[in-house]
């Protein structure tokens, strides 16, 4: 389980002046991982700090993360991360104490080097990033049980909760190829749909589309196809985390849902941020696994760890704004949708990664691997607009419960989400006696339908 070491001293500071703002998402202690278009070249892998980005191949090149045949320099040769991933936890650990050295206020082989500085480092403001990762795979959970409770009583009033779901982390397999890094539009879908009034169903652009506020890790080592994957070793696979928003087509999901679970409804987009957060920058932020409700049953043993009950758990806040059209246009900032807590997950990733592999299914290096919607136990903490809007839950037996819309500021008011509006993502972990760090953010706008 995850230690924190001096990286993670809340005294270090940075010679770019705008990383020792205590408001920051990137102070030296965080250090995360990203790919930027510099337009001239190769993508180029990238860390963040302050407002800033540092380009690593940059920085290799002119011998200032080790010798030139070293593999971790060598890695930052790549077009995204997986060739880092491929090499293992103390790679990117490694990668983690030369790039802090090189920042650290005190360190002057490159803050002294003007030409190299101009050179390699570049404001993050109009940076076009690019996927961080090639993902291979990509699994979605459902491991928050407020929102499993919420949905299933949308759906079921009197059996909101399946009996499977204490006993077994329910997930999906998404679909890799329509992964998108933030500020990529997405474009609504059309998709097969059933309106209750009708007696067949037609192919209609969504008209219920909705965001989903989630947590992703990245596989770094994967384990061989045949092999599980024992749950106090699982966390020690991931690579890093990021935000994620699984945009949903409700009213498709719906119709297609049963038996096999989402399908169309899911895989037209998914969003995630542009920086990977290391695995060693999150060590000082692991908490206690949420605790089980009374009744639940103990997990079985290959899904059960005295370690992973005290640390498997994360704090970070989550927060989700939603900009209109309208909003952007009258120079309105985004509106907090929700805030939550990762706290809240029912399964820790270490659960959720060793029940994925306890079949012997290989995960590997870039598989993304999401939470499913986080949602708290109040209504502003709830993940997307389908529990947003919801005013149940009702008594059981009683007509199911109503809808009542967000009000946005310009009197605009949404059931689900409209063409033009942007929903962004934001994600901070804090801890007394730590540096605040955050993850920057997941954005994306709707497009409307294609004609
Ligand atoms: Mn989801």
């Amino acid at each position: 389980m995850p230690q924190t070491n001096a990286s993670h001293d809340p005294a270090l500071r940075s010679w770019i002046e705008s990383a020792n703002d205590p408001g920051t998402d990137f102070p030296i202690q965080n250090l995360p991982l990203c790919v930027v278009d510099r337009g001239e070249s190769d993508p180029r892998i990238c860390t963040a700090i302050g407002s800033s980005l540092v380009d690593l191949l940059e920085l290799g090149d002119a011998g200032l993360l080790g010798e030139p045949d070293d593999d971790v320099v060598l890695a930052l040769q790549g077009e995204n991360l997986n060739l880092l991933m491929e090499q293992g936890p103390e790679a990117a650990s490694a990668l983690r104490r030369r790039l802090q050295s090189v920042l650290r206020h005190d360190n002057d082989a490159l803050r002294d080097r003007a030409g190299l500085r101009a050179q390699a480092v570049f404001p993050i403001d109009g940076a076009r990033f690019l996927m961080p990762v090639r993902i291979g795979d990509y699994t979605d959970f459902y491991a928050c049980m407020n929102h499993a409770r919420n949905v299933g009583a949308m759906f079921r009033p009197d059996n909101p909760l399946l009996p499977n779901y204490t006993w077994v982390p329910i997930g999906y397999h998404g679909r890799a190829s329509s992964v998108v890094v933030s500020g990529t539009p997405v474009r609504r879908p059309h998709g097969q749909v059933k309106a209750d009034d009708q007696p067949v169903p037609a192919l209609v652009p969504s008209a219920m589309l909705d965001h989903e506020l989630e947590f992703g890790v990245i596989i770094g080592q994967g384990n061989a196809l045949g092999e599980p994957v024992a749950i106090d070793h699982a966390w020690s696979r991931v690579f890093g985390v990021c935000l994620v928003n699984d945009w949903s087509a409700r009213d498709i999901q719906k119709w297609e849902y049963q038996p096999l679970g989402p399908f169309l409804a899911k895989n037209f987009g998914t969003t995630i941020s542009p920086f990977i957060i290391t695995r060693d920058a999150l060590a000082p932020f692991h908490a206690p696994a949420l605790a089980r409700g009374e009744g639940d049953p103990r997990p079985l043993p290959h899904l059960f760890s005295e370690a992973d009950q005290r640390e498997g758990g994360l704090n970070v806040t989550l927060e989700v704004f939603i900009q209109s059209e309208a909003m952007r246009q009258a120079g309105r900032s985004p509106t907090l949708l929700s805030r939550g807590s990762l706290r809240d997950m029912y399964w820790t990733f270490a659960q959720i990664i060793a029940h994925h592999a306890s079949n012997g299914c290989n995960l590997l290096p870039g598989d993304l691997i999401a939470s499913g919607t986080i949602s708290g136990g109040t209504r502003d903490s709830r993940g997307c607009m389908l529990e947003l809007t919801w005013d149940g839950p009702g008594v059981p037996g009683s007509p199911p419960p109503g809808r009542t819309p967000v009000r946005l500021p310009t009197g605009e008011e949404r059931r689900f989400l409209a063409d033009g509006d942007e929903i962004i993502i934001r994600g901070s972990c804090e801890r007394p006696g730590f540096r605040r760090i955050g993850f920057g953010e997941c954005r994306g706008v709707i497009l409307p339908a294609q004609r």
